[in-house]
């Protein structure tokens, strides 16, 4: 017998910009009668809905999880109201997205859930530096990792032995996570590339290396609470030297006093 209740869509959101959502998330989007999207989703997206009753569930780095239930439970009210569900997620709805969370707690009620892939922050990053993140003979893997956790009692994960490393929620720790790095092995000029808003105007790019990192942070470099990436491995070498060598010769030029951290940081912005 059919539910009564309605379904729930979990959409990727890609990004940012509006139009790396995929084909057949922004067409469930168009017929969807209520809309709860987290705090990282541009609100541009929210143009693709517009018969849609719009409910913010944003939670950045607050990990609380009655505000997780919280969700789970406006979620689970809708669907005894409304026939199409959709809950909007940046990225791709399976990567840090505590997606399990809120599938299993809809499933557990008799409610059917659909999941739509969108394009995760990792992605969009190497394809907008034009740097692969696998690449013969230098990368044959790459981990998408995050020292943040749910609980802060939760011990950190083991740092992981992939060749090519992607951060997320990492820009607050970012000298932690290089000082990790560089403890647990890697060579301390192994390249980092940190992109900011990627797929937004707002864009940026900075080209460093891990010990850079280490001893700086992102210290006076782009905005604080922008969504931020930092990929590391011998994959950004060639981007991270090209970059570095363009901004000390345009550097030279424009501007003989920068400063400590101008002079160790290749920055780009889009
Ligand atoms: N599900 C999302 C990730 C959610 S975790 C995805 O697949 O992309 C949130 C983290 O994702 C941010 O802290 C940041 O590290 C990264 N992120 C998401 N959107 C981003 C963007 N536009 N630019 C840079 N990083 C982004």
């Amino acid at each position: 017998m059919k539910s009564l209740l309605g379904k729930v869509y979990l959409i990727g959101a890609g990004p940012g910009a509006q139009d790396l959502m995929t084909l057949r998330g922004a067409k469930i989007l168009e017929q969807a009668q209520i809309v709860f999207y987290d705090a990282l989703v541009n609100l541009q997206m929210l143009e693709l809905c517009p018969n849609a009753k719009l409910v913010p569930v944003g939670k950045r780095c607050g990990k609380l999880s009655t505000a997780q239930q919280f969700i789970n439970k406006q979620l689970m009210d809708a669907t005894k109201k409304y026939q199409r569900i959709v809950r909007l997620k940046g990225g791709d709805p399976m990567i840090f997205g505590r997606a399990d969370e809120e599938i299993s707690s809809l499933k557990r009620s008799g409610v059917e859930v659909e999941v739509v892939p969108g394009v995760t922050a990792a992605l969009a990053a190497a394809a907008s530096i034009q740097n692969s993140l696998t690449l013969r003979g230098v990368s044959r893997s790459v981990a998408f990792v995050t020292n943040a956790t749910a609980l802060q009692t939760q011990k950190s994960a083991t740092l992981p032995n992939a060749e090519t490393l992607v951060y997320y929620m990492g820009r607050k720790d970012c000298a932690t996570i290089a000082q990790q790095l560089i403890d647990g092995g890697r060579h301390q000029c192994t390249p980092v590339v940190v992109v900011e808003s990627i797929s937004l105007p707002q864009e940026s790019h900075l080209f460093t290396d891990l010990d850079s990192l280490r001893q700086h942070g992102l210290e006076g470099w782009g905005q604080e609470n922008a969504p931020t990436i930092l990929m590391v491995g011998e994959v950004f070498s060639r981007a991270v030297s090209q970059n570095r060598l363009e901004d000390r010769l345009c550097g030279e030029v424009n501007d003989r006093e920068q400063n400590l951290v101008a002079l160790s940081h290749g920055r780009r912005r889009a």
